[in-house]
């Protein structure tokens, strides 16, 4: 069906895309200016409502998955909370502080253009020196909105835009194929975890019940999937697949000699505990690399109960491989073994890059990974090159949540005008400054994680804010008192 081009422009201050844990801490933050929130999907949620199995825990302690000023029900629980608690809480948190009446929901954001400056002149095409006033009171971004009801396309025009439509979900990653090794071979069913998730406890069940499983893939949305299969499953394989590539060795830090050997003796004390508590080598499932380089990547994975008791009971069975493809009847790889299968689920993953290109006009898509070859974002929102624009919840920390709601407090303070951004070249050498620092502690950089350095990315949003970076009581709470986010309470 044709879409028909709405050419009145509906203007407002500020647009929010997306209404997951960023896009309602976003609004939250953000409600004095009265944003408008498009959401592509009928709730909030985001990935806890649309990429989620019926099993799907939170990762995090509910201590550290909270909103500052809004404490979870039984929050000294210390078990993990189900993605159904997960959406309850962030339900209760929108509508406490009143966020949906901001949301439009089933409105996909489609297309963006950035329109020329206030006197007319089209600035498209051409990169900031520096990013000016960020609600200069004239739309610099124009916004392609598409509801589910209608063919129709809304044109909105803002000031300022925050993109918050999350790394995960939306687009799979699909891994490529040569010339007949790909799915159209295989006689069985392939999927990835992102129809996986569609499907209701039924339906799961029934796909996986009695059948040969893959699953390929080694990280949690794997290590979940292979639980569900073994639950589902009595007596069948289920192989998860991918070996952990060695790269070349990560170059020694310019960070100061003792706080490296600090840290890689407390990784090496951790990875020698899990490797007593966890039968890791019985599996063949050691890292080849330092536990501290999967933390620093946030790729740690919390194994579900019984994990290895099913696969003590064989109902798990491991399998490390850098090279496969498909064979009409399952998988094949590059020591020619071959594995049967009836199914084949995909936990290869998302690409939220993808996602943001196929939203955002040139030259800024162009500009998403330039110039370190991940999205260069100051303070963890700003891209330098791109003028009155945020994103949050691209670079990931220990708790998303937290950090996606500090970010969106030091937001609201740009916006309000409480600080200045640098200048775009101090921002451009400030990004690829940490860069480095991020490629010294994991060779696994591009996933774009601080966990390492949460607190002291907390600490540098407080000082731009104003607040104090010592946000303990006294000293001794300060020196020994883990930080969570109620540590971050906003400032009156
Ligand atoms: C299975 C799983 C487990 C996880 N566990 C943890 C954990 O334990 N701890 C932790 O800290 N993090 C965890 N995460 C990471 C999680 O992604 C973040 O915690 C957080 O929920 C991300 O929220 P977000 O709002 O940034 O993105 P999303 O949740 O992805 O929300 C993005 C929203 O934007 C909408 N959207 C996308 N494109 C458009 C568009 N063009 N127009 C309009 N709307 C659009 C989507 O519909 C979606 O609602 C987990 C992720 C997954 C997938």
């Amino acid at each position: 069906m044709a879409t028909i081009d709405n050419h009145q422009i509906i203007v407002s201050k500020i647009a929010i895309i997306g209404a997951g844990v960023s896009g309602i801490a976003a609004t939250k933050q953000l409600s004095h200016h009265n944003p408008l929130v498009f959401e592509a999907s009928d709730s909030i949620g985001g990935v806890w409502r649309h990429c989620c199995y019926n099993s799907t825990k939170l990762q995090s302690h509910r201590r550290d998955y909270e909103f500052s000023d809004f404490p979870w029900p039984r929050r000294d629980n210390s078990d993990f909370p189900t993605h159904m608690e997960i959406l309850e809480y962030l339900h209760s948190y929108a509508e406490h502080f009143d966020v949906i009446k901001n949301i439009r929901f089933n409105s996909k954001v489609v297309e963006i253009r950035h329109v020329g400056d206030h006197d007319g002149s089209s600035n498209f095409g051409g990169l900031p020196s520096d990013h000016g006033t960020p609600l200069p009171g004239y739309p610099l971004w124009q916004l392609a909105v598409k509801t589910n009801h209608s063919d129709i396309i809304q044109w909105y025009g803002f000031e300022f835009v925050v993109v918050c439509t999350g790394k995960y979900g939306d687009i799979p990653e699909i891994p490529d194929f040569a010339c007949n090794r790909g799915p159209e071979v295989f006689n069985g069913r392939v999927l990835h975890t992102l129809d996986y998730c569609k499907l209701d406890q039924h339906s799961a069940t029934k796909l996986l019940k009695g059948k040969k499983v893959v699953v390929i893939g080694f990280k949690k949305s794997a290590i979940d999937l292979a639980m569900e299969c073994a639950k589902a499953n009595q007596g069948q394989l289920n192989e998860i697949k991918y070996s952990i590539i060695m790269n070349k060795l990560v170059v020694e830090g310019a960070e100061g000699q003792a706080c490296t050997m600090v840290r890689s003796g407390v990784s090496k004390f951790m990875e020698s505990y899990l490797l007593w508590k966890l039968p890791l080598e019985k599996y063949g499932l050691k890292p080849e690399h330092p536990f501290e380089e999967d933390y620093a990547s946030c790729q740690m994975a919390i194994v579900p109960e019984n994990f290895f008791s099913e696969a003590d009971k064989g109902k798990i069975v491991f399998k490390r491989a850098s090279n496969w493809s498909f064979w009409s009847g399952g998988i094949e790889f590059d020591d020619n073994s071959k594995l049967e299968a009836d199914v084949v689920v995909l936990a290869t993953g998302f690409d939220g890059k993808k996602k943001l290109k196929n939203i955002l006009p040139h030259p800024f898509n162009s500009l998403l990974d330039y110039p370190s070859g991940v999205i260069p974002l100051y303070r963890g929102t700003i891209h330098p090159l791109i003028p009155n624009m945020a994103f949050v919840g691209y670079i990931e920390s220990v708790s998303n949540l937290a950090t996606s709601e500090i970010r969106s407090m030091w937001l609201s303070a740009l916006l309000d005008n409480k600080f200045e951004l640098p200048g775009v070249e101090k921002m451009l050498s400030h990004t690829v400054k940490e860069m480095e620092v991020m490629k010294k502690s994991t060779r696994f950089y591009k996933r774009h994680c601080i966990s390492t350095y949460s607190i002291n990315h907390s600490d540098e949003l407080c000082e731009d804010i104003g607040w104090s970076s010592w946000r303990k009581k006294n000293w001794i709470t300060e020196a020994f008192s883990p930080y969570s986010s109620e540590d971050y309470r906003k400032e009156d």
